[in-house]
């Protein structure tokens, strides 16, 4: 997957802000944030979607969530909240087809996202 944006990031091919890594799952600053903060919480294991997630990823996917509670609390976002959302293919607006987790906080958010 040398072509894929995200694995390039990984790779140190393309430039990034680097806010975490762990060696399984590292989050970048988002390049046109929505939010103060907005951070991308991506595992390093390519999949395209989150529809090839299977049985043996769950404790890899599960650690996503420790990571966007820390960085949540490290950037105060736990008090006041925050969202954590994934898109999923062409009509939820998934552009970049390597998952990742999107880490917003800082502002009031609206719901439903449109
Ligand atoms: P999606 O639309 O797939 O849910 O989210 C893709 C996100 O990746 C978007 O919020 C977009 O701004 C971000 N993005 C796209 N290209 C780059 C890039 O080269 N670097 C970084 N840091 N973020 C990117
Ligand atoms: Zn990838």
């Amino acid at each position: 997957m040398s072509e894929c944006l995200f694995c390039m990031i990984d790779k140190g091919d393309l430039p990034a802000e680097k806010v975490y890594d762990d060696g399984r799952v590292f989050a970048i600053k988002d390049i046109n944030p929505q939010a103060p903060v907005h951070f991308l919480v991506i595992p390093k294991k390519h999949f395209s979607t989150i529809l090839e997630i299977e049985k043996d990823d769950h404790e890899l996917i599960g650690s996503i969530y420790s990571v966007a509670n820390e960085l949540a609390k490290k950037n105060g976002l736990d008090k006041a909240g925050f969202r954590v959302v994934v898109n999923c293919g062409v009509e939820a607006g998934q552009s970049v087809f390597h998952i990742h987790y999107h880490l917003l906080g800082g502002r009031s958010l609206k719901w439903p996202p449109g």
